[in-house]
């Protein structure tokens, strides 16, 4: 006789999700059991594409649903995923976005660590996963994205008072780049450069997303407060490179974020080292050097990007997607973006999300 329908999700109920720490039937991740024969069919729904858990869940669903009879000759685990909001959100009327399921900033305590090429390899590489993924570039004092996306030739698009993004290398873009004669220096005030990252941030026309990544200014200034106060985020990812200098300014950024109420998603390497023509590895600034911080500061860790020649040229050259031909590349890349689904799929079950509140002395 073959199994029960009841019987399959009764065994569901012991495969936990690694993550979440909880079943996958209380998760609401169980779409479907289908019995045929001496075949079980599951559907599994991931709370991101992205998921670097989902070959240990497929394993345990099969062991699971294997041991319920032994009739059951082969067990099919099918997935799909839909990026579930944060558990705690506001009401939706509240964010001035309410289409973005998650907004995540990504800062640096200095300039040139790499942080924009970071934030728009994760915007792209979550894509690349098949979720929505949008990319602001929040950078108004020095927006790389025009370059970085290789927008010059595209033309920008408005209709009646919004902004349409550039959609290009399979996500949605803003950059004030675009908006302002390219060499002209952007000089703002700080109520400039609130009302300037504001209208950028809501009067783009993003649609539906499931990650809004915003390339923050480097350092602790007035765009992350702007963007605090505006936007409901879900957490951010700080961007170091290893050498001490370079930490001390990390540390400050992380504890902005947590003054103003952001959850710290986690903190990436980048330029960790370097690796020559003949395979041998540098470690110029002292590799680790970020890690060891997070770990000091209890911080989940993303991982490194090595220094990669063919990163910094597919970034002057306006393509990205080109990092997805190259295997070491691609590999590091894809690592860090399934790190940070991952660590928004647990603050979102576990409702670390919080409206920020911020005194200003
Ligand atoms: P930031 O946003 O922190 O100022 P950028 O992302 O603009 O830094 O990077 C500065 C420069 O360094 C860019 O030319 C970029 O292509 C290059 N770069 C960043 N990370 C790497 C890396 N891992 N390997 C090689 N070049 C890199």
């Amino acid at each position: 006789m073959p199994p029960k329908r009841d019987q399959v999700y009764d065994a569901l109920r012991t495969v936990q999700d690694p993550d979440l720490g909880k079943d996958l039937v209380t998760l609401n991740m169980v779409k479907d059991v289908r019995i045929d024969g001496d075949q079980v069919h599951v559907h599994v729904e991931l709370t991101t594409p992205a998921c670097p858990m989902k070959d240990k869940i497929r394993q345990d669903v099969v062991a699971a649903v294997q041991a319920v009879d032994s009739t059951i000759r082969d067990v099919h685990v099918e997935f799909s995923a839909d990026v579930r909001p944060p558990n705690e959100k506001l009401h939706d009327q509240q964010s001035p976005l309410p289409n973005v399921k998650h907004v995540i900033a990504v800062g640096a305590g200095k300039g040139g660590v790499g942080k924009s090429t970071i934030a728009a390899n994760l915007a792209i590489g979550l894509a690349q996963h098949g979720a929505k993924a949008g990319l602001l570039d929040g950078d108004i004092y020095g927006p790389s994205m025009t370059t970085m996306l290789g927008l010059q030739e595209v033309p920008g698009r408005v209709r009646e008072n919004t902004l349409l993004p550039f959609e290009v290398h399979g996500i949605k873009s803003m950059t004030i780049g675009k908006l302002v004669e390219p060499e002209k220096p952007l000089i703002w005030r700080g109520p400039m450069a609130h009302g300037a990252f504001k209208q950028l941030a809501t009067q783009t026309d993003w649609g539906e997303l499931d990650y809004l990544i915003v390339d923050l200014p480097p350092g602790t200034g007035d765009v992350p407060l702007t963007l605090a106060q505006l936007l409901p985020l879900t957490g951010a990812v700080v961007v170091c490179t290893p050498q001490k200098v370079a930490q001390d300014d990390a540390r400050r950024a992380v504890r902005m974020f947590e003054q103003l109420g952001v959850a710290v998603l986690g903190i990436v390497e980048n330029m960790s080292y370097f690796i020559a023509d003949d395979g041998k590895e540098y470690d110029i600034f002292g590799r680790g050097g970020a890690e060891h911080m997070a770990k000091e500061m209890s911080l989940p860790f993303l991982g490194c990007l090595p220094i990669h020649m063919q990163l910094r040229k597919n970034c002057d050259n306006g393509q990205p997607l080109e990092n997805w031909q190259q295997e070491t590349l691609a590999a590091e890349l894809n690592g860090l973006c399934q790190n940070l689904a991952q660590q928004v799929s647990i603050a979102s079950a576990s409702g670390a999300y919080v409206q920020p509140t911020l005194s200003v002395q």
